[in-house]
């Protein structure tokens, strides 16, 4: 209809989900405006804070992120919190679609005793730390002590460990922040643990990260032989990448032993499986030895300890709520939807009409940006379907969002220069850029 009204619609949170949600959008909807709106001035969300920074590679989805950001109907608003400068109700007022693709910034506990004591930190802290992210720049994690336990075996945990058993030199062409560096070559940290409550079998780390870690130079792998005795029997049945992965960790068990030159490494990574964690003690982890019956680990009564000097918690991310008038699951963790469609309510599964959710706040914290991106292209593509076949009202002009109306707006071209500044700083020291990591910082360089 020619003279239907531009079709406004808002994402919140500028991270993999948004990003790709907002190239669908304009690319199949005709007359629409794409406004995205961000926590901090800084756009990426995990691409920028959670990646590892000797992973530059995984960091090159920014150039497709930049193609959207210059898309004439495509605006960004920086340094705007939903539930904070402005609400959900009030969103839904000025767009005729909202898609929340917020992620997910908490973390899932143990709960078990000491937990809070400060030799504990969460793997997603520790990863905020050596990313710059606002706010934990000054963690300060104790590097002092000369074991690490990592409670978690995913990527995530991976990646905390070869951050701590990488050579500071190696680490110093990437964008990690200069005090990590500083902090990491001061560090006496000499064995990380990697503590999971199942089995080889069961591993959540994938086969690139595991070949990384064994090419890491310097550092030696260790296993535990008694935790692969049922092992090699299960080998046929597996499916092909479990299988492959196995037989990565059979062939490098069965190094360990004869190689001479490795055991000259000055650093260790020590996997430990059937482990479950039990309480924090003093320079230590207890664990309660686990046994596997289908997949499951049963607790056993038989105890365990590592020693720790610096815990890190790494079993998973969580959303959180920010505003009351979206319908949470809190056990979840996760907005309550159907394909991406937000619901009413979750009783009566009715869903709540041109209010979306896509990425981690949709699907729990699992997966990579391959797995975020296909999750988001799928749910604009609903959106779009729902907006064409007149499911959502479009009819009524909606007033979409000003810089003006909120407060210190960084705006697209506001952050080029943030990021022009970031790039210059790291040239002067070898690195591809020097990360701003203070608030008020990034906005005075924004020139707000
Ligand atoms: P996010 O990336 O978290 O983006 C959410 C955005 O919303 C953020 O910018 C946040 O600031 C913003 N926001 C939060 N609250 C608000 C609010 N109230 N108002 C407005 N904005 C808000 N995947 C890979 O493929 N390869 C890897 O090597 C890899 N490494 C990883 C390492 C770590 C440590 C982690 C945690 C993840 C890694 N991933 C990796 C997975 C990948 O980062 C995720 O799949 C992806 O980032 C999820 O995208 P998202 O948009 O849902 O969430």
């Amino acid at each position: 209809a020619v003279n239907s009204p531009t079709k406004r619609i808002c994402i919140v949170g500028a991270g993999p989900a948004g990003f790709y949600a907002a190239q669908y959008i304009l690319k199949t909807l005709s007359d629409c405006v794409v406004d995205v709106i961000e926590k901090l001035p800084v756009p990426f969300g995990l691409v920028r804070f959670g990646v590892a920074p000797d992973h530059p590679e995984v960091k090159n989805v920014i150039n497709t992120f930049n193609k959207t950001a210059e898309h004439k109907n495509f605006n960004f608003f920086g340094n705007v919190t939903l539930g904070k400068d402005i609400s959900l109700q009030e969103l839904r007022e000025r767009y005729h679609a909202v898609l929340l693709t917020y992620g997910a910034d908490q973390d899932r506990e143990l709960n078990i005793p000491n937990e809070n004591q400060p030799n504990v930190l969460s793997a997603r802290k520790f990863v905020a730390w050596y990313n710059g992210l606002p706010g934990e720049q000054h963690l300060n994690p104790n590097l002092s002590g000369r074991s690490v336990a990592i409670l978690g075996q995913g990527n995530v945990a991976v990646d905390a460990a070869r951050m701590l058993l990488s050579s500071v030199d190696a680490l110093r062409k990437t964008d990690t922040t200069e005090y990590a560096l500083e902090a990491l070559s001061r560090s006496k940290v000499e064995q990380v643990y990697l503590v999971g409550r199942r089995g080889p079998l069961q591993a959540a780390f994938t086969i690139k990260e595991l070949r990384e870690m064994l090419k890491l130079p310097n550092v030696q792998t260790i296993w535990k032989p008694d935790d692969f005795t049922d092992v090699p029997a299960h080998l046929p049945n597996l499916p092909r990448p479990r299988k492959r992965l196995t037989e990565l960790m059979l062939k490098s068990l069965s190094e360990q032993s004869s190689s001479s030159s490795s055991n000259r490494a000055q650093r260790r990574f020590l996997p430990i499986f059937l482990r479950a964690p039990k309480a924090i003690g003093e320079n230590e982890i207890k664990l309660t030895v686990t046994q596997l019956q289908n997949d499951t680990a049963i607790p056993t009564d038989k105890i365990d300890h590592l020693p720790a000097e610096l815990i890190l918690r790494s079993i998973g991310y969580k959303s959180t709520c920010v505003d009351g008038g979206i319908c949470f699951d809190d056990r979840g963790g996760r907005v309550f939807n159907e394909n991406g469609r937000v619901l009413k309510d979750a009783t009566s599964k009715s869903v709540d009409k041109g209010l979306y959710v896509a990425g981690w706040l949709g699907t729990g914290p699992t997966g990579v940006i391959l797995t975020t991106m296909n999750g988001a292209f799928g749910v604009a593509k609903t959106l779009c379907d729902d907006i064409i076949s007149n499911e959502v009202d479009t009819s009524s002009t909606k007033a979409g969002s000003e810089a003006k109306q909120y407060g210190r707006v960084v705006t697209w071209s506001h952050w080029q220069r943030i990021n022009q500044a970031e790039i210059k700083a790291g040239e002067r020291l070898g690195k591809p850029r020097e990360k701003i990591v203070d608030v008020d910082e990034m906005l005075k360089v924004a020139g707000l």
